[in-house]
This record gives structure tokens, sequence and C-alpha cells, in this order.
């Protein structure tokens, strides 16, 4: 068995690689190290499931995704895909979600986003025919953003000499455009303020509005769908499962309910992991997917973490935006119930920023948007694992300071005053469903709603943040990195790359990428490229 409860079965003293926390960084990360650099890792997650937000729950006969709704650029031919073949030996297959993958809509008018660049163009043309030109302009603008990225992030991977020379190059080059909000950048390209509206519609998948957001997370989430966007076949929990068998494999092993409480020191020198129980764990490397304001604030000694100077850095910068999810259960089919896996992203009328800065004040006023997403329509095997039974979840942006009289309540006893706030809250979501999808009035079996509360309770991210730190040019301006500043930790998930996903995977590549020094980008371009070339010669 390689998936244990810490509690029934404690793993014993010492391991080569120790991962604090199994989101979808900490377990790249642990397969990584297990593949190519021979490590017996053990991975310790708090919760009681494994995947961080890639984790699926089930409830009465229902199972709903957490924190993967789609993802991009995972067809067999890309780098990402190659990467999920070699951290889950091959066992996650992706299912193409339908051509139009997110459908904007604002007040009573809906644009479609649909894959492939081409038809992305095409269809925005023909519900903007005087704004061909500041389309072209807005993607150019994306490709150059596109081309200037990957570098900032992956000279990490690089040998110690050529790092130091690269470093300045790559950062200089990036910064250019992640110091620009998002407003700023695309203001004067599109004329049009409906259609800036649609091009920022997918701003939802960073949780930031466009005044506030960095044009690089931007453009990475838009231009991470323009081809298409995929659903993992069998769930999300199938790329926990695939996951845990190349750990396994190595000799590792994943725990659940292992909270860790602190990372502990030889001298200056990560060397293992107290645990919430007191026992403690021993390896060379500590990969923490923790996040960085709870490994720096929460995991490290308080001088040991000043010392990296990473306190200093994070003190400007906040966590991402919370959510509310409401996911219902219904006791028909996604066709029966006439529904597609196309997310809609329902915007109120009016100026976004304020709509925003409103709710976030008051959440009786108008919810600004709505996030509908349909996870039975678009994994195929749904129907064979829940027959006759379809689910939706509707997620709208919260703030923790909503629930501050509730923050010391426990889990499932948080008393009346909390039900009360989220059934009408559950039944304000509901309208706008429904507005959407009337034929799904009287049909919900199963609602339940979960709050930053929730999220906090089962990751431990405290301000019960999404997508990690913020994503704000601030953010990139900081730059925090996978080497931790002392030796033997490094740091991997979204916080050291971007949010989603897709960069949290990236996240993941970097720390083992970094424990390994050096060794594991060659590894990469040696087992990933060839396998693409080969992959590609076959097609
Ligand atoms: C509602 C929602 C919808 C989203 N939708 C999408 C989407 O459609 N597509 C997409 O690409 N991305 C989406 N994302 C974002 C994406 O899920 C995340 O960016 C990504 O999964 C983060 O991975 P991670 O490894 O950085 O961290 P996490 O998934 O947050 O994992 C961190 C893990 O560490 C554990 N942990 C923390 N502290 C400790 C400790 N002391 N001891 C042990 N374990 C600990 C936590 O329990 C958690 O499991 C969504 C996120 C949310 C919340």
């Amino acid at each position: 068995m390689t998936r244990l409860s810490y509690k029934q079965h404690p793993p014993d003293g010492d391991w080569d690689a120790i991962v604090i926390g199994s989101g979808i960084g900490g377990l790249c990360a642990a397969a990584l190290l297990s593949r190519y650099g021979n490590k017996r890792v053990c991975v310790l997650e708090r919760h009681s499931v494994a995947g961080g937000y890639t984790h699926v729950f089930k409830r009465r006969g229902y199972e709903w995704d957490v924190g993967i709704h789609y993802i991009g650029e995972v067809d067999e031919k890309s780098v990402m895909g190659h990467l999920f073949d070699v951290i889950t030996d091959g066992q996650i297959k992706w299912e193409t979600m339908p051509a139009c993958y997110d459908r904007i809509v604002l007040g009573d008018r809906s644009f479609d986003l649909v894959a492939g660049r081409k038809n992305f163009v095409e269809s925005l043309v023909r519900d903007f025919p005087d704004s061909r030109e500041d389309i072209e302009a807005y993607l150019a603008l994306m490709d150059k953003v596109s081309k200037a990225t990957p570098g900032y992030f992956a000279y990490q991977l690089l040998p110690i000499g050529v790092r130091q020379v690269v470093a300045p190059l790559v950062t200089r080059k990036f910064r250019q455009f992640s110091d620009q909000t998002v407003e700023e950048a695309l203001r004067p390209i599109i004329k049009d303020p409906v259609l800036f509206d649609v091009l920022t519609g997918q701003c939802g998948d960073y949780g930031l509005t466009p005044r506030e957001a960095s044009l690089a997370v931007h453009t990475m989430v838009v231009m991470h769908y323009i081809e298409g966007a995929y659903y993992p076949v069998g769930g999300p929990a199938t790329i926990a499962d695939g996951t845990e068998t190349v750990i396994g494999e190595g000799g590792g092993a994943i725990y659940t309910n292992a909270e860790v409480s602190e990372i502990l020191l030889e001298g200056k020198r990560a060397v293992g992991v107290r645990m919430a129980d007191g026992k403690e764990l021993r390896a060379k490397i500590v990969i923490s997917d923790a996040g960085v304001p709870a490994t720096y604030r929460k995991l490290l000694p308080k001088d040991v973490a000043e010392k990296t100077g990473v306190p200093a850095k994070l003190r400007g910068i906040g966590p991402s935006a919370a959510h509310l999810c409401l996911h219902l259960g219904f006791t028909e089919t996604a066709e029966e119930l006439g529904l597609d896996g196309t997310n809609i992203w329902a915007y109120a009328p009016g100026d976004r920023e304020e709509n925003f800065a409103r709710f976030a004040a008051d959440s009786k006023t108008t919810i600004p948007f709505a996030y509908l997403s349909f996870p039975s329509a678009k994994d195929p095997t749904f129907q064979e694992r829940y027959p006759g039974k379809a689910t939706i979840e509707i997620i709208i942006p919260a703030q923790m300071e909503w629930f501050e009289e509730w923050a010391d309540t426990k889990w499932k006893k948080r008393g009346d005053a909390y039900e009360a706030w989220k059934a009408a809250m559950s039944e304000r979501m509901l309208e706008i469903l429904f507005a959407h999808c009337p034929q799904l009035e009287g049909k919900v079996d199963y609602q339940e709603l979960s709050t930053p509360l929730s999220t906090r309770h089962f990751t431990g991210h405290e301000a019960g943040e999404m997508y990690g730190l913020t994503h704000t040019p601030e953010r990139f301006r900081a730059g925090f990195r996978a080497r931790s500043g002392v030796p033997g930790l490094f740091l991997a998930g979204a916080d050291v790359s971007s949010c989603g996903v897709a960069g949290a995977l990236f996240g993941g590549v970097l720390a083992a990428g970094a424990a390994l020094e050096g060794k594991l980008a060659g590894l990469i371009l040696r087992h990933i490229t060839p396998g693409l070339a080969a992959k590609a010669e076959e097609a």
C-alpha cells in the first residue's frame, strides 16, 4: 500500500525526501524525485484525502471536483501532456471539452471563447466586427508576453553558473510585461469596452480584476486555454492515483491525516519535519507545497525564516481571492438535464471593478459574477460511476472577513447563524444558475455550500485563498523561488510559479529540479523531448 492514513500507519524515521502537502505541486515533485532521482519519498498531507485542490469530495452518492474544472495544453504532443504521463505512469487520460470552453455572459449578452486561435478570433470578430485589428493586436501582445514567460521560471533548472548569468536577462524581459496591470496593458489596445470585458472574462481564473492583476498571469491563463480545454477522464482524483503509483514504485508513500508542524534544522540545513503529534521524520531533501506564507511563517523558526529575506518580500503581498462554492446534485443525467461541458462566466451588468468592490464590502449587494461548471457533463465516465446523476458547481468570490464571527468554530459545528447565512446565499446563487439554465429549477436533489472557512479547514490556507499568493505585479516583482534560502529546503506549487494546476505542476518541476541540483533539467530533456519526438512521428 502506498497511500496510508498517518494515524493508523505512522511512517518510520528516515526517507530520502519529504514533501509537505499533496497538492499537484507536491505530487509532481515527489513523482519526479522518485522517477528520476531514485528517491524514496514520503508525502505528508494534513487532509484525509490526497491531492490538495485536485482532490474530489463525495457526499450522498455524488462527487464534485474542487480546484480543477478545466485544464489546457495537455494534448499528447504538449510538454505538459508528457509531464502528466511521466508523473502518473501514463494513467491519466484527458477528455476534450466542447469547442466553446468558456462562455462569457455580460448581463443579457453572451460571447463564446472557442478552441483554436483562428476560431477564437473569428468567433469574437462575429460579435465585434469592427474590432478585428484590436483582437489581433491583443493576441500579438499575448504572444510577446508568452515568449518572455517560460525563461523567467525555467532558468531555475539550470546549473548554478549559467543560472547567475541568465537570471537578470530573463527577469528583465519578463518584468517589462509582468509589471503592468491588465487594465494598463489592454485598455489602450482594446477600444470597445464590451470586448475588453469579454477578453478579461476569465479573470476568475486568477482571482483578480483587470485593475489589480498582472498582465503576466492574464496571458498565462488566456494562452493556456486558447487551443482548447480538457478534463481528466475518471475525474481529478485520477491525478493523485497516478502519482501514487510512481511514488510507490520508488519505495515512497503518501500519508494522509499527516500534519507537519515544523521543519527541523541542524545548523543551517533542513533535515526533516516534526509532525503535529511530535514525531520526527528525517530526510536530506524537504519540499514544501504548503505555500510560501505557511512555510516561512508557520513551519520555519522565525529567525531562520527572516534570514532568507522571504518574509520581508511577503509583507506587501497578500493572499489571492477566497470563494464560495455551491455543490449541487441532481437525480437526472447531464444529458437528460440538457447540460454540456462549457463553463459559464456570468457577470452582473455594470462596471466590473465597482461591482466586485461593492460586493467585497457588503455581501448583501448584487453578486458580481458566478462561474458555473458542469463536471458530470465533462467526464465521460461519470455515468458509469454515478448512474442517473449529475453535478454542478457555482463559484462566486468571497471575503474571509465575512466569516469573522465564526472563525473559531469547528467544521460542521459552526451554529445556526452560519447555516442561515449559507442558506440565504445559496438561494441567491441558485437564482443565477436558474437564470442561465431554467430547466434545472425544482430539480436540485442535494446542495452544500463551502465557504472560505471550509477551504481553510481542509487545506490550511489561512485566508481561504484559491490561488496561493495574489497575482499582482508586486508578486512577480518579489519573485518567489523554489530554492528557499535554507539549504535542503525547496518550495513547490503555485507560489513559486503561477496559479492553476499547470502553474503548480510546473512549480513541482522547479522544486524537484532544484533539489536534484541541475540534474533534472537534463533528465527531463532526455526523457520528455525524445518522447515528444517519437509520439509526433507515430502521429
Ligand atoms: C475553487 C477552485 C477552482 C479552481 N479551478 C481551476 C481550474 O479549473 N483549472 C486550473 O488549472 N486550476 C484551478 N484552480 C487552481 C488550482 O487548483 C491550484 O492553483 C493548484 O491546484 C494549487 O496546487 P498547489 O500544489 O500549489 O497547492 P494545493 O493544491 O493548495 O495543495 C497544498 C496542500 O498542502 C497541504 N498542507 C498545507 N499545510 C500542510 C501541513 N502543515 N502539513 C501537511 N500538509 C499541508 C494542504 O492540505 C494541501 O493539500 C482552482 C482552485 C480553486 C480553489
